[in-house]
């Protein structure tokens, strides 16, 4: 009887993982066409200075409706795209659109905005990225000062010797480095010290318990000194609450994005936001 239920247990197991492999399959087909269908877009959530609220800049954030699955999240997609290598071309076309949307901004009066995009693992590794990185910048005209790339740190960890190679290649043409989701992975002192980068993205997991758990705050208020004993500056994620907030600008966190400043914005309405919103410190 055990052997029979064994064997039940079994034989619905490997439907949900087929079932599951399906789903990824189909997934991946739908993907490979995305682009030259035109599901791709980006959101654009803003980010703002601690102390004044003037808006420094804002994150480009990959969107994908699926003609019959709708909006699919990029939780769901995004590691797909990367196991399959998709994400490649994908990126390719996430940091050329980033660019010319943001000098497009750029030049209706905001001179000073950065665009930060999102760099996955994949594309870190890829050898032509300092190429098409250089490509986009040359064919948006965006300078390179108002490109910021993010990376996470098992991007980085993973080939200590490359990484510092390459983040030198791509800080020497002008952008910005950050440390995405800061504090979920392995970074040592010794590897930030290592690394020529400007600055750290705290992860929205000790932003959300920063204003009633002791411990978050303390996470957060080392990594603000310990980055700024490291001259790396600071911006908090997933910020949600106005005592979230507070607490930010009492450690001396430089930056804030999140749902309670503004949620990731279409084209259209980001550029609505920028009307309404003090445009930053000019030159
Ligand atoms: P991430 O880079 O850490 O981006 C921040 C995520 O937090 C975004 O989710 C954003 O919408 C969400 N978020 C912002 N503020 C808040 C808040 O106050 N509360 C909560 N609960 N969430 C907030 P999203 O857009 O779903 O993206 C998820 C992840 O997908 C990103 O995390 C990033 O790792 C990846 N991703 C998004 N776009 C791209 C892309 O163009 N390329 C690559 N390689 N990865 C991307
Ligand atoms: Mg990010
Ligand atoms: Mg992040
Ligand atoms: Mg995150």
């Amino acid at each position: 009887e055990a052997k029979e239920a064994g064997r039940a247990t079994t034989v619905v197991y490997s439907e949900r993982v087929r079932d599951r492999r399906a789903g990824r399959l189909a997934i991946e087909t739908d993907l490979r066409r995305a682009a030259e269908r035109g599901e791709f877009s980006l959101e654009y959530q803003p980010r703002l200075g601690t102390l004044d609220g003037t808006l420094r800049g804002m994150e480009a954030l990959l969107r994908w409706d699926h003609p019959e699955m709708g909006r699919i999240p990029p939780s769901h997609f995004i590691p797909i795209a990367e196991e399959s290598g998709l994400i490649v071309p994908i990126g390719h076309w996430v940091l050329e659109t980033a660019c010319k949307q943001a000098r497009y901004w750029m030049q209706r009066g905001f001179p000073d905005l950065k665009v930060a995009i999102n760099l996955s693992v994949r594309q870190f590794r890829d050898a032509g990225l300092l190429q098409k990185v250089v490509e986009a910048l040359e064919a948006s005209g965006l300078p390179p000062a108002n490109l910021e790339l993010e990376i996470t740190e098992s991007g980085l960890m993973s080939d200590l010797d490359r990484a510092v190679d390459l983040l030198q290649d791509l800080k020497a043409l002008g952008i910005t480095i950050a440390i995405d989701d800061f504090g979920t992975g392995y970074s040592s002192l010794s590897y930030l010290k290592r690394l020529p980068i400007d600055l750290l993205k705290i992860d929205r997991s000790f932003i959300s318990g920063i204003s009633d758990n002791a411990d978050d705050r303390a996470i957060c208020q080392a990594i603000v000194s310990m980055a700024a004993s490291l001259t790396l500056e600071t911006v908090a994620e997933g910020v949600e609450t106005e005592s979230q907030f507070e607490c930010l600008q009492e450690i001396g966190c430089r930056e804030v994005q999140g749902y309670y400043f503004a949620r990731p914005l279409s084209v259209g309405d980001f550029s609505t936001y920028l009307t309404r919103h003090p445009a930053n410190s000019p030159r």
